[in-house]
Formats: structure tokens, sequence, C-alpha cells
């Protein structure tokens, strides 16, 4: 590659909002072989809004999203804002927590009103030894349709599933198709539930689904990824810049925060995935013209 060329071409991205951090980022984009995706905010809004309330038998509805909302009130996840978000919109006030812990990959826990309030993963359920029981079942069905089912327990008693819904951003599909056709292998990485993970790749065409990851297990999951070839992830640095950092060509996406800027090679001015199709036929481009 000449210096000259590789200019041009990070010019040339850099009006399309596409900022190459490194020089050598252009030329190893167009020797990538399959790119890794972050799910949450990356392929879907990021938004979530709590879509299924489902309560044990003869539990009050209200009173148990006060406590659940009571202790995601002190969590800055997405999702626990939404549950927030929920309870507000019933009218509900979320009463006093001490104790709150959060259990990073797993979920929240807090005491409220003397008693023990879980909500998370089914992971943490299994992992505070909480019986899910019947609810599991709901719970599964609420991930087939592509919501994130959620748990809460009081004092070790499972209470609640709500359902959890993250809409897949406007320009995402199109997106996945044109790295496809440019010949890219597309992998789904997200700590979310399995489930709910594959009914979105397959609203996507999405067909290497990692799911279920732990903030600290992403690095690893792309190594896996690795062994195909050259690899490329694309994430907003919640939870993923050391996976940002790791990846030949790291992409953090405009949204993002100021840690995946410092983490990534390439830099997109949008929220959205197309300035990674932008970037990679640009590389494409570029590297084509010296030979
Ligand atoms: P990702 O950003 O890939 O979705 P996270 O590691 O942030 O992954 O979260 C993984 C899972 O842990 C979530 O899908 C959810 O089930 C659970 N979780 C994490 N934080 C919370 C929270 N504050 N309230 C409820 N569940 C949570
Ligand atoms: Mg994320």
């Amino acid at each position: 590659a000449t210096p000259t060329s590789i200019m041009v071409g990070t010019g040339r991205a850099a009006e399309m909002g596409v900022l190459f951090r490194k020089g050598d980022a252009l030329q190893m984009l167009q020797e990538t072989r399959v790119i890794a995706v972050d799910k949450t905010g990356t392929l879907t809004a990021g938004r979530p809004e709590v879509t299924e309330l489902i309560t044990t038998d003869g539990a009050d509805e209200d009173a148990t999203l006060a406590a659940i909302a009571a202790v995601e009130n002190l969590s800055e996840h997405p999702i626990a804002e939404a549950i927030v978000r929920a309870a507000v919109a019933r009218g509900i006030e979320c009463g006093e927590v001490t104790d709150f812990t959060s259990i990073t990959g797993f979920g929240v826990r807090g005491q409220v009103s003397g008693q023990t309030v879980l909500v998370g993963a089914d992971r943490l359920m299994a992992r505070e030894g909480v019986e899910i029981g019947a609810l599991a079942d709901t719970g599964a069905s609420l991930g087939q349709k592509g919501r994130t089912p959620l748990y809460a327990s009081i004092d070790g008693k499972i209470a609640a599933v709500i359902g959890v819904s993250d809409p897949i951003k406007r320009t995402t599909p199109q997106a996945i198709a044109a790295l496809q056709g440019l010949g890219v292998r597309v992998a789904m990485i997200t700590g979310d539930n399995k489930s709910t993970a594959q009914v979105i790749a397959a609203e996507l065409g999405i067909d290497t689904v990692i799911a279920e990851v732990l903030p600290e297990g992403k690095v690893a999951a792309l190594s896996e990824l690795r062994k195909i070839g050259k690899l490329a992830f694309v994430g907003d640095g919640i939870n993923d810049a050391p996976a940002l950092a790791a990846a030949d060509v790291g992409i953090a996406i405009g949204t993002g925060t100021d840690v995946a800027i410092e983490a990534a090679d390439v830099v997109l001015m949008s929220g959205d995935l197309s300035g990674v199709v932008n970037a990679f036929d640009i590389s494409q481009r570029t590297m084509r013209n010296i030979r």
C-alpha cells in the first residue's frame, strides 16, 4: 500500500463519517474474513422496553413490580432503565433499597422492606439457588418471541418473569446483507439469552451466534472466530472495550463510550452499521487501486 493511496482512502472515508485512527486498519479491513457484532446497542436500538410481566400465582403485579423496580432504580443497565420506566408508567413509586449489588452479566440484588430481591437472567437464579419452576416455560416462550426473559425472586422464591424487547435498528438488515455480499462472514456476540439471540440472528440472516457470554468472556469468544481468518469486531464499548482492542480491527459505533473510541482502530460517526459497510467498501477499493 502506498502512503498516498492510504491517505486518499482515509480522507474519502472521513467524508463518509468513517474515521480510521490507524492507517494500517484500512489495509487490515480489506483482509478481514469475519466480523463479530455486539447485539445490544449495535444491531438493536439498545433502548429496551418491558413488554410482558407475569407474576407467580396469586402475587400482586404492582407490588411485585414495585420491589423489582426499586432495586433496578440503582442500576445503570438499559434493562434496568426499561423496568423502572414500566413501573413509573403504572404510577408505581420505587421504594428504598439497601445492600444493592450489581452482578455484571447476571443481574442485580438489593434489600427492599427487609426482603432480598434478585432480578436478572436465569443464570442469576441458578447461581443463587432460586428454583424458577413453572415460570421457566413462560420465560422460554418469551425467548422464542425474541424477548429477553428476566426473572425476579423475593426472599429466595421466584416472583415474576419479565419480557423485554429491544427492536432491531432500521438500518441493520440492509447492512448485514451488504457485508455478507462483500464476502464477509457475520457473527453475533451477546451476553443475552441464547434463544432470544437466535431469534434476532435468524431475522437478520446471521448464522453464527455466540450468546450468554459474560463480559470478560468476549475476548475468548473472539479467539474462536479468529480461526476463520482476520477478524473485525463492532461494538459500542459497553462491556466490550477489551474485545474492541483484541480484534484485528476494532470498530466503535458513534453512539459508543469514550472507552470504545480509545480502544478502537476505526470510529463510525453514525450510530449504526451502515458505516461498517462504507468502511469495508473503501478499504477494498483503496487496496484494489494500488494493485
Ligand atoms: P449485553 O450487553 O451483551 O446484553 P450484559 O453482560 O450487559 O450483556 O448482560 C447480560 C444479561 O445479564 C442481560 O441480558 C440480563 O439478562 C442480565 N442483566 C445484566 N444486568 C441486569 C440488570 N440490571 N437487571 C436485570 N438483568 C440484568
Ligand atoms: Mg453491549
